[in-house]
C-alpha cells in the first residue's frame, strides 16, 4: 500500500505552490498522511496550523488522524543523533569562520564546511555553543534511491559535506527530522518540489546510516508565480485563503494548478 505525506512547515499561509504539492502527494492513492514540520519554533505559527487544515480541508482532501507534528518528536530526534555517535562531532565555527576557509568548495547551498572541528574533534564545555555535524565520508559504500522519472539515482554522500544535525538548542536539522519522521510514519512514496531533489542525496544516506527503509520519491515540478519566480510565503496575492476570499473554487485551484 502506497503512503504518501504532505509536510509543511507552518510559516506562513499555503499558497497555489502547495495545494500542487498536496494534491499531487493525494492523488498518488493509498494513505495520506499530513506533518507539521514546525522544529523551527522561531518561526512556526499556531494560526498558521489553523490555516493549513482549514485550507486542504476547504481544496477538499482528507487526511489520517492524529497528524504528526515535528515539535513533539524531539526525543526521536536525539535518540537518533545518539545512534549515529561517532559518525558526528561538535563543531564550533561560525559561518565567518566557514566563509573565510582559504580552500572551502561550494556545494549546492554555498561553502562546504572544510572540516576544521572534526579531527581530532573536542566535546562542547558546559554553555558552549557548538553544531552537531555529520561526518559524511564514513560511510558505508554505494548507495541509491528510486525516483519515479528517472529510475535509480546514485547518491554522492559529500554534496552537502558535514551537514549540520543539531545545534546546542535545536533538537533536529530538517535532514535528520523528515528522515526519521517518514521511517516512523511508514510513508513509502515521497512526492515534493524538485527543489528538494538534491536534498535526498543527504537523506538517502541519513537513512543507510540510520538503518531506516528508504522511500522511493517522486520530485514534482513547482508551480511558478509571474517572472517564473518560486511562490514564496510573502506572495499574498496567491494564497488559497486569499483565492478563497475573492471568490475562487476549489475547482477552480485544481483547475489553476493542473490537476483538475
Ligand atoms: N517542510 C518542507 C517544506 O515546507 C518540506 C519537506 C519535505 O517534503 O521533505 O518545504
Amino acid at each position: 500500500m502506497i503512503v504518501t505525506r504532505f509536510a509543511p512547515s507552518p510559516t506562513g499561509l499555503l499558497h497555489l505552490g502547495h495545494a500542487f504539492a498536496a494534491l499531487t502527494a493525494h492523488r498518488a492513492g493509498g494513505r495520506f498522511l499530513l506533518r507539521i514540520e514546525d522544529i523551527d519554533t522561531a518561526r512556526c505559527r499556531e494560526d498558521f496550523v489553523t490555516a493549513i487544515y482549514e485550507d486542504l480541508g476547504w481544496l477538499g482532501l482528507t487526511w489520517e488522524r492524529p497528524v504528526l507534528r515535528q515539535s513533539t518528536r524531539f526525543a526521536a530526534y536525539e535518540e537518533a543523533l545518539a545512534l549515529l555517535g561517532d559518525l558526528t562531532y561538535p563543531c564550533f565555527c561560525t559561518r565567518a569562520d566557514i566563509a573565510s576557509a582559504a580552500s572551502a568548495p561550494h556545494g549546492p547551498e554555498g561553502p562546504l564546511y572544510p572540516g576544521t572541528c572534526r579531527d581530532p574533534h573536542r566535546a562542547p564545555a558546559p554553555g558552549e555553543a557548538y553544531a552537531l555535524r555529520l561526518d559524511a565520508a564514513k560511510r558505508v559504500g554505494p548507495l541509491s534511491f528510486g525516483e519515479e522519472s528517472k529510475g535509480r539515482v546514485a547518491i554522492d554522500p559529500l554534496l552537502f559535506g558535514d551537514i549540520v544535525l543539531a545545534r546546542k538548542d535545536t533538537p533536529a536539522s530538517y535532514h535528520l527530522a523528515v528522515v526519521v519522521d517518514d521511517a516512523h510514519q511508514g510513508v513509502t512514496l515521497v512526492t515534493r518540489g524538485e527543489d528538494l531533489f538534491l536534498a535526498t542525496h543527504v537523506q538517502r544516506l541519513l537513512q543507510a546510516l540510520l538503518g531506516l527503509p528508504a522511500p522511493r520519491y517522486a520530485h514534482h515540478q513547482l508551480i511558478l508565480g509571474e517572472g517564473d519566480r518560486k511562490f514564496s510565503k510573502r506572495d499574498k496575492a496567491v494564497t488559497l485563503r486569499s483565492l478563497r476570499e475573492a471568490g475562487a473554487s476549489p475547482g477552480q485551484i485544481r483547475e489553476w494548478v493542473g490537476l483538475p
